[in-house]
């Protein structure tokens, strides 16, 4: 596959060409922060940026769904969204949270929506130019990636190397024949800004192995922890909502005014909400907020590995920074537990 070096105008060529063929979704400046939005210049990417306030998970499974539509007499036809689009700028810890997703929705019962989003997104992943004040991706293993995306951007010094990962992105490349192929001197500089991220993404340090977290938290289920952070919970689920590994959601039916056509709809729910686990009989097994709180922990740090292999965390450090009770850092929960157990 092709590595080629871009200069910033070279780049932004790239990208307006991008637009005038394509629907690209790419980061941007909301107010002194970022999100990523449907792209019209090439001047509005800011690839610097250091966290967006959502994940881009929401490309593939968006907050509000309709997954079919019915129609009492001509009975239902599932709705499918089939537009291709680029999603530019992902960082690495978004890439493995997206990469994650794919193996869940393909798990026991393939999910044809989220597949059929997924399989249209040519994904043009950027390597951390900004650390984020509550990212600690490099504790995760999670600050840089070696494959999943289709293209890799890296800024060294004041170019780009773009590395193709798989055909889709060297077609998107192909855009750019002209480009120089990069050269020695510039892969040794992307490996040190691979190295420097490992380091730079840790503004929480994690002092919990990621292989024993499992086995702590197994042991940690009566801590008193649960119950004191919990206090402080407002059971508001801002930490499920902005993290890039949580896709719980609930279905339900829009009924029209006539009682026989309407579409079925997904949301994105939380576990963190108080009806989250209420059941038929207005039963919840997860009633209290202490019950809730320890849940969520156990999803990312026991109960995902048990299911995928992997922790279910690539610390992004959104839940810090959107929790105004400040007791979501999953990364002073672990501490406290290995300092405790
Ligand atoms: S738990 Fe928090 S830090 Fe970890 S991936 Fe989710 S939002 Fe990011
Ligand atoms: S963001 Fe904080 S207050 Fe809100 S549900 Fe999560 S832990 Fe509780």
């Amino acid at each position: 596959m092709r590595t080629v070096k871009l200069s910033q105008q070279a780049l932004d060529q790239w990208v307006a060409g991008l637009i005038r063929t394509q629907a690209v979704i790419g980061v941007q400046a909301k107010g002194d922060r970022f999100e990523f939005a449907p792209l019209g210049r090439s001047s509005d990417l800011r690839l610097d940026y250091d966290v967006t306030i959502l994940p881009p998970k929401m490309f593939f499974q968006p907050a509000r769904e309709p997954l079919l539509a019915f129609d009492g007499a001509a009975g239902f036809k599932t709705l499918l969204s089939d537009e291709p689009f680029v999603l530019l700028g992902v960082h690495p810890y978004d890439l493995v949270a997206i990469l994650q997703m794919d193996a869940l929705f393909a798990a026991d019962n393939d999910d044809i929506h989220y597949r059929s989003r997924r399989e249209k997104a040519v994904i043009v992943a950027c390597d951390v130019q900004s650390a984020s004040p509550n990212g600690f991706a490099g504790c995760m293993g999670t600050a840089t990636v070696s494959q999943g995306f289709d293209v890799l951007l890296t800024r060294v010094a004041d170019i780009y190397v773009a590395e193709a990962g798989t055909a889709a992105g060297a077609a998107l490349l192909a855009d750019i024949a002209k480009a120089p192929e990069a050269d020695a001197v510039n892969l040794a500089r992307r490996e040190q800004v691979w190295q420097d991220n490992q380091k730079l993404l840790r503004k929480h340090d994690l002092r919990v192995s990621l292989k024993e977290l499992p086995a702590l938290l197994e042991r940690s289920y009566d801590h008193p922890v649960w119950e004191e952070k919990a206090r402080r919970c407002f059971s508001c689920g801002s930490c499920n909502l902005v993290c890039p590994t949580c896709y719980c959601f609930d279905v339900q039916d829009e009924v029209g005014w006539d009682l026989k056509r309407g579409v079925r709809c997904r949301t994105w729910d939380g576990c963190l909400l108080k009806d989250f686990a209420t059941v038929a009989g207005a039963h919840n097994f997860r009633k209290s907020r202490a019950e809730r709180y320890r849940h969520r922990y156990y999803r990312k740090g026991k109960y995902m590995p048990e299911k995928i292999g992997q922790i279910a965390c690539v610390g992004c450090g959104r839940c810090i920074s959107a929790c105004v009770s400040k007791i979501a850092n999953p990364v002073e929960v672990y501490n406290r537990l290995q300092e405790e157990s």
